[in-house]
């Protein structure tokens, strides 16, 4: 017998080490679309708890696009004539660009240069970059190692790479509640060295999954995980019937920085996850950070498309594009820490609290306020009132718990639900749901959805 999900029974403590035990794990693995560093990246989240995986071949359309070929990297680097390597592939797997083809020539520095990038404005740092779907091939380094390389001097550049007719693997797992109400919780799994992005969101995706799949639920939760973009994409073009019924998601990712803890939200910033989110950050951190919905972001834009429309948010700490950091070498392991990534964590395991807990409802009574004393739940002497030692078989009531009853018998026209009233209120959800299940222990309401 599973126990209900509750904040409470959650070992905050236990999940860091695990969190930064696969910090340790994930960050050196070369990630792409496909190929071998992403299926390490799969065992090593599958021993934290199980999942499915699907293989989807190269060349295969979804909608309008295609599976790109698999993509294998064992070695890169730039030597000069004296055989130094200026760049080498095993110090940094960011010095390649992702989906490089394979080369090995030897090249003036001159030509080399349209084949190299670099971040003058971040010297010490190798940008990002990938060529998913140009074939082409280029190197990633520092500005100070950029400027050792020569015009009239040969290099030899090699990139030993393989783009090959393989497959793609997309994750999922969904853990089912007793509602017919689905919430997505997806992460993309293609960023090779970073820990913001994406590293921090995959982590946070396997340690939700794990915690969820201990629990009895009411509302069933789908978890994805694949590449970004493609993936998404991928996984819309097998299950869009499905899809089509679930009230909302969230993109875990860049999930661990230095930064303040915000949300960007979803297309509609009144649907339910953007409610429960809000609700999560005022109570955990006073305030609401926000970002508004942008299509520049990540596959929030795939599963918000017109015929899906789910509203779909990312918590986050250090947005990406906010931190200077973002698509370098320098979002690494000192930037991301197991404390940072649990803050954000927190607010994902609250905000699932709350979408538990939420419920449209109707008062039964519903042409005037109940008789609240004859029930024990109202002081029975009348005039200036401090009930905090009035008890009733639902706990002691006080002040509080008095004004919360009446607004939640006030809203009871199967309109509002209890995130809403938490909103229009002040009062916080917690002591909204309280008092909510203290009236419908006394079947003053009925649950509608
Ligand atoms: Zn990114």
């Amino acid at each position: 017998m599973k126990n209900y999900y509750s904040t409470a029974n959650i070992n905050f403590a236990e999940i860091e080490k695990e969190a930064a035990k696969l910090l340790q794990e994930l960050f050196p693995l070369c990630r792409s679309l496909s190929g071998d560093g992403v299926r390490k990246t799969y065992d090593v989240l599958k021993n934290v708890t199980d999942f499915n995986l699907t293989e989807i071949p190269s060349g295969k359309k979804v909608f309008s696009w295609t599976i790109p070929p698999e993509w294998n990297i064992k070695d890169a680097f730039i030597a000069d004539k004296e055989k130094i390597k200026i760049v080498d592939f095993k110090n940094s797997n960011l010095h390649v660009i992702n989906y490089s083809i394979p080369i090995d020539t030897m090249i003036t520095g001159k030509e080399l240069k349209p084949h190299l990038f670099t971040l003058p404005e971040l010297p010490e740092a190798i940008p990002y970059r990938t060529t998913y779907y140009k074939r082409d091939w280029g190197f990633c380094l520092c500005y100070k190692d950029y400027q050792k390389i020569n015009d009239s001097e040969i290099y030899r550049v090699k990139i030993d790479s393989a783009l090959t007719k393989g497959s793609m693997t997309m994750g999922d797992y969904i853990v089912r509640g007793t509602s017919k109400k689905e919430f997505l919780i997806t992460a993309y799994s293609c960023h090779p060295s970073m820990a913001n992005d994406c590293i921090s969101g995959v982590i946070i995706w396997i340690l939700l999954l794990k915690i969820l799949k201990n629990c009895a639920l009411k509302n069933s939760y789908r978890f994805v995980i694949g590449p970004e973009t493609i993936g998404a994409i991928a996984y819309i073009h097998e299950h869009h019937r499905a899809l089509k019924h679930v009230s909302g998601g969230f993109v875990t990712t860049t999930a661990g920085g230095t930064g303040k803890v915000g949300y960007k939200k979803s297309f509609n910033d009144t649907s339910e996850v953007d409610r429960a989110t809000r609700e999560a950050l005022v109570k955990l951190n006073g305030e609401i950070l926000s970002y508004p919905f942008s299509l520049q972001g990540s596959d929030e834009r795939q599963y918000s498309a017109p015929g899906l429309r789910i509203p779909t948010v990312t918590i986050t700490k250090d947005k990406y594009y906010e931190y200077k950091e973002y698509h370098t070498s320098l979002d690494n392991l000192d930037f991301v820490t197991s404390s940072q990534l649990m803050e954000t964590f927190s607010v994902y395991v609250r905000v699932i609290q709350y979408l538990e807990q939420n419920v449209t409802y109707k008062s039964r009574t519903p042409y005037c306020e109940p008789h609240l004393g004859s029930l024990g739940l109202y002081p029975t002497t009348g005039g200036a009132i401090n009930p905090t030692n009035d008890k009733s078989d639902t706990g002691t009531i006080t002040t509080d718990d008095i004004k919360a009853m009446t607004w939640i018998l006030f809203y009871g026209d199967g309109k509002h639900d209890l995130l809403n009233i938490a909103q229009l209120t002040g009062i916080p959800f917690e002591s909204i749901y309280l008092n909510y299940r203290r009236l419908e222990k006394h079947s003053l309401l009925q649950e509608t959805r």
